[in-house]
């Protein structure tokens, strides 16, 4: 059975107490691989090698470091297939998903930093009293990068490749459910001719080796996308030690439909919005609003639809849905389907597990699940499941969908269908999330701020934002004449 490896100062090494985790395929509930069970000996090792790879990192002219980011992108290109391949045994996600979501992402994740390395600058403030400021963007030192496992690659490139990218040496540690393609990323960053010790990447558990990373006194900042639970920990280990916090976390995103909606279009997305990659994407619209005068309709469209959708072994190009990610997911999703029912919800379609034959048959399936006739402020509707589970809410009035939209703790991503563009600027405006999707879903521009507000978020990744979180503003002012 294949050994992960962790990457500490260039090289591929075991955890040094030489302990591993089960490494489960969800498709087929069978243990595939080995997890380095690292602890806080295998960080510090990460962290000597960080040291001392950073004086050299940090100095080098940004051209350089730029196309030794270019390299590892054109290495995910060329290994696409063996990498969605690879993504999709880890995870349980359909294999043609990984193919033109995940891989690709994480490809263009590197190359969008490392271009964008290339045109970062300073800025000058000029005073009427002859003085001049101008602004150094530094790298921080060593930055702690912490991932989930619902787009794996795509969320672990997604920190790396900006932190690496302004000078910063890593310690990432991806998750201990899904670490296979991040352990293959490793092994192209040695292909690239990454210097040693500018990219570690420790495996393990979260109490073990996250909270290391969160503790570390010569980490000075910490990147983190998970649960929102694991945030508040991360926050309270960080806080004070005075670290660098950029946190993307849960949502309970809203999916607000009027009736002058371009139909077709919106049905089409909302089956995405709602069920790509098994529900298990932090910015499904989960919560779906209906204007009255639409509701029939839809529910009988988007149930019929949703039915048509194939939940099976994701290496098959058909599937649509493939494996939720582990056991306990998959009890945490059937457990909100169950309690949906007890809070007076009805099941329009789905709420069971998916027996599939053949080499998946003792993998974890759940059927693409839509209820109806529960208020907005229950359980099920105020926390997050992250599954194939929508819920479906009929409103009347735009203020009406506000109230509920804006009720959950949450605030990380809305969607808004409606040709009536005032309004759904209006919307937008109010609406208490980081990112608002106007007649779309999961468009992405790299440039823009992501993250997200209230219990989802704290600070922004993408673009110049990333950069400003991955250097340290240093302001120097001149007195020109005396
Ligand atoms: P999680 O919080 O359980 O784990 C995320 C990472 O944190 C893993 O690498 C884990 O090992 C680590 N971790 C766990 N405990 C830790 C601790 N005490 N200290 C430091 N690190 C620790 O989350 P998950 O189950 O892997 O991912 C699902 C969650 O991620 C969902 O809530 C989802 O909404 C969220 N998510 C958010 C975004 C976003 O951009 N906002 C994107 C994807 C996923």
């Amino acid at each position: 059975m294949e050994k992960i490896k962790n990457y500490i100062g260039g090289e591929l090494i075991a955890p040094l107490a030489n302990q591993y985790i089960d490494n489960y395929n969800p498709a087929t509930g069978e243990v595939y691989s080995l997890v380095p069970d690292s602890d806080e000996k295998d960080v510090t090792h990460a962290v000597a090698a960080a040291e001392k790879a950073f004086p050299a990192w940090s100095a080098m002219p940004a051209e350089k470091r730029s196309n030794l980011l270019l390299r590892i992108a054109e290495l995910i290109e060329q290994n696409h297939e063996q990498l969605a391949l690879t993504e999709s045994i880890d995870n349980g996600k359909p294999v043609s998903l990984a193919r033109t979501v995940d891989i690709p992402r994480a490809a263009s994740n590197f190359h969008f930093f490392a271009t964008a390395i290339l045109h970062f600058a300073s800025e000058a403030h000029s005073m009427a009293e002859a003085a001049l400021n101008y602004t150094l963007h530094q790298p921080l030192g060593l930055a702690g990068c912490i991932s989930p496992w619902n787009l794996p690659l795509y969320l672990f490139t997604w920190k790396i490749a900006p932190a690496l990218a302004a000078g910063n040496c890593v310690i990432g540690k991806p998750s201990e459910i899904t670490p296979m393609t991040a352990y293959r990323l490793a092994e192209l960053c040695r292909e690239a001719g990454l210097p040693p010790g500018v990219l570690n990447i420790v495996h393990g558990y979260g109490h073990k080796v996250g909270a290391a990373i969160s503790a570390h006194p010569k980490i000075s900042a910490i990147s983190f996308t998970g649960s929102t639970r694991t945030g508040a920990e991360i926050a309270k280990t960080a806080a004070p030690r005075f670290k660098k916090l950029s946190l993307e976390m849960g949502g309970k995103n809203p999916n607000i439909i009027f009736a002058d909606c371009n139909y077709d279009d919106m049905l089409q997305t909302t089956l995405r919005s709602s069920f790509s990659n098994q529900g298990e994407i932090c910015l499904c619209g989960s919560r779906i609003f209906i204007e009255q005068p639409l509701y029939k309709k839809f529910r009988a469209d988007f149930v019929t639809r949703t039915k048509d959708l194939k939940t099976g072994d994701p290496l098959h190009e058909s599937s649509n849905l493939g494996a939720v990610v582990s056991k306990t997911h998959y009890e945490k999703i059937l457990y909100y389907i169950e309690l949906a029912r007890q809070e007076g919800g009805t099941i329009l379609c789905g709420g069971k597990p998916v027996k599939v034959e053949g080499r998946c048959a003792n993998g974890w399936f759940i059927e693409p699940t839509v209820i109806e006739g529960l208020p907005y402020d229950c359980r099920t509707n105020q926390e997050e499941i992250f599954g194939p589970v929508v819920t479906l809410i009929p409103f009347a009035t735009e203020e009406e969908v506000l109230h509920y939209a804006n009720s959950t703790a949450y605030g990380l991503a809305a969607i808004i269908w409606t040709e009536n563009l005032t309004r759904a600027h209006r919307l937008a405006n109010r609406l208490q999330a980081g990112i608002v999707w106007i007649n779309c879903w999961m468009r992405r521009d790299l440039r823009t701020p992501f993250g997200g507000m209230k219990d989802s978020g704290l600070g922004r990744e993408g673009g110049w934002e990333a950069l400003r979180f991955f250097t340290e503003p240093k302001n120097v002012c001149v007195q020109l004449q005396k």
